[in-house]
Order: structure tokens, then C-alpha cells, then sequence
């Protein structure tokens, strides 16, 4: 199996100035052709570093991939750390003079006597085509591994891998694949998740599964590595299948898909349609539901009642019910979906009413109290829940644990 390393140069990547993209970007390319990346650097211009990191990526993977500093400029020092690393010395090659005086010559401009230095490439390495910039790209074998420099300019970066670089990558690979999917959990904590899975989450094991938490909702990635696609394959749906029969109705869909997706496509498939009462989301849920394309099919519409007198013009909740037991309470929000189903006719109705913070809270209701009611014809279904951290979290989990009742609750299946 051919692993890779990817090493980030460049002083702006570790004072805060450039976020490293080139890093995403590479790794998510290697692992489409099947080669995993086991390790990533960021490192300044500096030319031991620069040595000190290709030993050091090449200790545990086969193929060095290093982006940045290839520039003109003296603090560009990449190709003669690389010329340093295999020992050998940087040579002028007259083709690629002529190509960089062309460059500059086709855009009507004077080069600068520093773009020399670009057309020096390593005794014995490759000269890779930039079309985009002057500087050349390396690629060179040395103690049986593949060496590769490219230009730390994102989108030279991109075109010199998928011109110059990928075919003998994918040569390299053959046909080994890793595959990974990827199951979306909603409604229980991360170490929840990891209590029900057990020893299936052990590292070293193949596939391995690897945990990633946003905003509540838990991705769980089935990685595995294998001699061919079609073996990759099986050794992951194994797997899902097992997963899935742990956490049953916490896995609400796979790879990308939303909470929102979801619902939104099986209330589409029984021809049903929602309303929604929102108090403390304002307005997050029915956001949510709406930046599904075709959510018109079964989203009829909300209302944004954040005042109690609101609430009670607009979706008839009872004066006095706000009054007795506060416009936060399990009563209120289940007013709530009710006003707003029978004013909207749909099958179902969602209220929500919460504490969002920072302020507002008082002994028996804390920050991040949230009642949410989904009513429908088959009655009110009503939660009391607590979340945590800021007043966007707070809103956002409370949009998502909406949906996510609506999923579980309502005998939509
Ligand atoms: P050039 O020939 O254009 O000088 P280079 O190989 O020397 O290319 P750098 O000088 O290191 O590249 O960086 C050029 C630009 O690319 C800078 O704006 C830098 O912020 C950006 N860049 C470099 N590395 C990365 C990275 N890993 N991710 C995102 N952007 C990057
Ligand atoms: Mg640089």
C-alpha cells in the first residue's frame, strides 16, 4: 500500500497570514486514487527545515508531496533545499530559461534577473510544467521513494498535480482504493456514540472509524484501505451494516446529507406538509427546511412569533397560558405548533420556544432551556431540553433537534 506525506512550506502558513488549503486539497485528490496520506507538515522557508521534513515524511510514507516556495524571491528556498536533500546540485536548464523569458515576454513585461533561479532544477530530477507561473515544479526518486515539489500559489498547485502529477500517482497506486463512507448521526453525544460502538472504533484496525462532531450532528467515517475498489467496498458495508444495527435510529443518513434533507425528502414522498412556530430560532428552522431545493413541495410556512403578544395575535397562543406559565414552558410551545398547524392546515406543526442567552435566564429556567412540540394529528409530542455553549449554538441545535423530533416522532418513516 503507497502512502503519502504532504509537506506545507511557507513562513505566511505559520504567523496566521494564509490558511493552508493546498494540504485539503491534496489530500482529498491522494485518497480518490486510493493512496492515504499518513502524515502532513508546516514548516517556514528554511532550508534545513525544508530537508529536515522531507526525511521525516519519508520515514513512513512512500510519495513527499511539498507545496510552496518555489518563487524568485530569496526567501523562496524549496529547490535548493530539494537539490541539498539528494545531494546533488541545482543545474540551469536552458528550456526552462526560455520558457520563463516567454512567459514574461507574452505578457509584454521585462523578466527580472531573480526568475533565473527558476529554471534550476535538481541534477537528475524532473522539470514540471507550470502554465499558469514561472516556476517549475520537481519531482525526483531518491532511496526508492517519490519526491515531489509544487508552487504554493493554489491554483498552480492545482493544475501542475492534475497535469503533471496524477497519471504517475495513479500508476503508483494501481489498484489499490480506499473507500470511505460516511454515516450521519443526530441526537446523542460523541462519547455516547463511541460507548455504543465499542471495540469496532480501535485504532489500527481496518476499516477504521473516525468520529467528527458539527453542531450536534456526529459524522461517523468507515476508512478502508484495500488491494482493489470491490474488496473496499465490502469491508466498509460490512461494517455500516454493523454500525447501523448499534445505533439504529441515531444514524439519520450518510455522506453529506442534512437533517434537513431528510425529512424534508420523506415528507415529499407521503405528500405531507409542515408549519412552523419559532420564538427563540427566529426564523433558523424554517431557514433550515427552506435551503433544501424543492422544500415548496412540503414546507407551507412559519411564523417568527418572538414576542408574547405576537404569539398570541398571530397563532392564538392564550394570554393567560403565557401568563401562568411563561412564554417558555412546555404549554407555550405546544400552543404554539398547535396555532400554527391549524392555522396552516399541514400535517404537521413545529413550535419552539427557548432561552438563547446570554441573558434572560432566572433559577428554574437556565440559559439554553428550549420546550420544542411537534403536533399532529396524532397529538403533541413535547421536549424539554438543555443546550449548551453560545447563543448560535443555542439556536442551532435547537432548529436541528426540531427536525430531528420530527424524524423520530412523527410516524414518518
Ligand atoms: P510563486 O512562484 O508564485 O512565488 P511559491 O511556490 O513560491 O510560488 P509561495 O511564495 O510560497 O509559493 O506562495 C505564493 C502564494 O500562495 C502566497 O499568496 C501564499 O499565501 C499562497 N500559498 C502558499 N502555500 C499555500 C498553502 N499551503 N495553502 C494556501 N495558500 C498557499
Ligand atoms: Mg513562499
Amino acid at each position: 500500500m503507497k502512502r503519502a506525506s504532504i509537506i506545507s512550506i511557507g513562513n505566511e502558513l505559520l504567523n496566521g497570514q494564509t490558511i493552508d488549503t493546498n494540504v485539503s486539497w491534496l489530500s482529498g485528490k491522494l485518497l480518490s486514487i486510493g493512496i492515504p496520506s499518513v502524515s502532513s507538515y508546516t514548516i517556514g522557508d528554511d532550508i534545513d527545515s525544508i530537508i529536515r521534513s522531507f526525511n521525516l515524511a519519508s520515514s513512513d510514507a512512500d510519495i513527499v508531496i511539498a507545496t510552496g516556495g518555489l518563487g524568485p524571491t530569496d526567501d523562496d528556498l524549496t529547490r535548493q533545499a530539494f537539490a541539498k536533500f539528494l545531494g546533488t546540485e541545482l543545474q540551469l536548464q536552458n528550456e526552462l530559461l526560455e520558457k520563463i523569458q516567454n512567459f514574461f515576454t507574452s505578457r509584454n513585461r521585462q523578466m527580472s534577473s531573480k526568475n533565473k533561479i527558476q529554471a534550476y532544477i535538481p541534477a537528475g530530477a524532473k522539470a514540471l510544467a507550470n502554465n499558469l507561473g514561472t516556476a517549475p515544479g520537481i519531482m525526483a526518486e531518491a532511496k526508492g521513494k517519490l519526491f515531489i515539489a509544487l508552487p504554493g500559489v493554489p491554483s498552480e498547485m492545482k493544475q501542475m498535480f492534475e497535469e503533471s502529477v496524477l497519471a504517475e500517482l495513479r500508476r503508483l497506486a494501481g489498484r489499490q482504493a480506499v473507500v470511505v463512507r460516511k454515516l450521519k448521526c443526530f441526537g446523542t453525544g460523541e462519547s455516547n456514540i463511541a460507548e455504543l460502538l465499542g471495540d469496532i472504533m480501535q485504532r489500527g484496525r481496518n476499516p477504521l472509524i473516525n468520529c467528527t462532531v458539527r453542531h450536534g450532528v456526529i459524522t461517523l467515517h468507515i476508512i478502508a484501505t484495500a488491494e482493489d475498489k470491490d474488496q473496499g467496498q465490502q469491508i466498509v458495508e460490512k461494517d455500516e451494516k454493523s454500525l447501523r444495527n448499534k445505533l439504529g435510529e441515531l444514524v439519520y443518513g450518510t455522506e453529506e446529507q442534512t437533517l434537513a434533507e431528510v425529512v424534508g425528502e420523506r415528507l415529499a414522498k407521503k405528500k405531507q406538509t409542515i408549519a412552523v412556530a419559532e420564538s427563540c430560532t427566529g426564523g433558523g428552522l424554517a431557514k433550515l427546511l427552506t435551503d433544501i431545493p424543492g422544500a415548496s413541495r412540503y414546507f407551507t410556512c412559519g411564523w417568527i412569533t418572538y414576542s408574547n403578544s405576537a404569539k398570541t395575535s398571530e397563532i392564538g397562543v392564550p394570554a393567560d397560558l403565557i401568563e401562568k406559565h411563561g412564554a417558555v414552558s412546555e404549554q407555550v410551545a405546544q400552543a404554539m405548533a398547535r396555532g400554527a398547524r391549524k392555522k396552516a392546515g399541514t400535517t404537521f406543526a413545529i413550535g419552539v420556544t427557548g432561552i438563547a442567552g446570554p441573558s434572560g435566564a432566572n433559577e428554574q429556567k437556565p440559559i439554553g432551556l428550549v420546550y420544542i412540540c411537534v403536533d399532529s394529528d396524532s397529538g403533541c409530542v413535547t421536549e424539554r431540553f438543555i443546550f449548551h455553549h453560545d447563543r448560535d449554538s443555542i439556536r442551532l441545535r435547537a432548529a436541528q433537534t426540531a427536525l430531528n423530533m420530527l424524524r423520530l416522532k412523527c410516524g414518518i418513516d
